[in-house]
């Protein structure tokens, strides 16, 4: 086991993702989660990678789709998202579609089990300083209002 711990800023899809391959791989995470202390306004629940919107995974067919190809690497991967959305599949066609709830709650249990992980709710204000260490922001299209204009700030003083 690694002596590093990376911070991942973020339990939706990818930072779920994030922080189980990196302890996987023997290495610590520490996620910092905002729910339930402060929702975005498309979150509802307490759960990590929750679905906002489309149940969807769009197509499963990794013969002639991008995306089912996709699937199917992450799944040799060893991926925890994939593992959870197959176990809430629900009927789709060529689709892979979840029951939305059960998936969130998949996710949150094995991410909550791991001996590797742990997790704080926290909103995260502004890009963390180098006392961090190794960082992974994985906020989404709806990040903190705080955490997006201090990145807007950073960026913009680079540009
Ligand atoms: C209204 C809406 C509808 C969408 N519909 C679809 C769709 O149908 N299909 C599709 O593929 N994609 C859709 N998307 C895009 C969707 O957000 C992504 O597919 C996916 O959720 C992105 O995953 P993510 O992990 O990057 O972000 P998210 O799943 O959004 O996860 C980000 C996490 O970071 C947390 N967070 C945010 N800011 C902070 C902070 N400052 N400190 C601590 N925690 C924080 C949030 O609470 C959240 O749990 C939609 C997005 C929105 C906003």
């Amino acid at each position: 086991m690694s002596d590093t711990q990376i911070h991942i800023i973020g339990a939706g899809l990818a930072g779920s993702e994030a922080a189980w391959q990196l302890a996987e791989r023997g290495i610590r995470v520490l996620i910092h989660e905002m729910k339930p202390q402060k929702f975005s306004p498309a979150h509802k629940s307490a759960d990590y990678a929750e679905l906002v919107c489309s149940n969807s995974f769009r197509s499963d067919n990794h013969q002639n789709s991008a995306i089912g190809l996709l699937h199917q690497e992450m799944r040799l991967a060893g991926s925890l998202i994939m593992r959870c959305a197959d176990a809430a599949k629900v009927p789709a066609g060529g689709a892979l579609a979840v029951d939305r709830d059960e998936f969130a709650r998949r996710v949150t249990e094995e991410i909550k089990a791991h001996p590797l992980i742990d997790s704080v709710c926290e909103e995260i204000t502004a890009l963390p300083d180098a006392s961090f260490g190794e960082v992974i922001v994985a906020t989404g299209p709806l990040t903190g209002e705080a955490l997006a204009e201090d990145i807007l700030k950073q960026i913009s003083h680079q540009a």
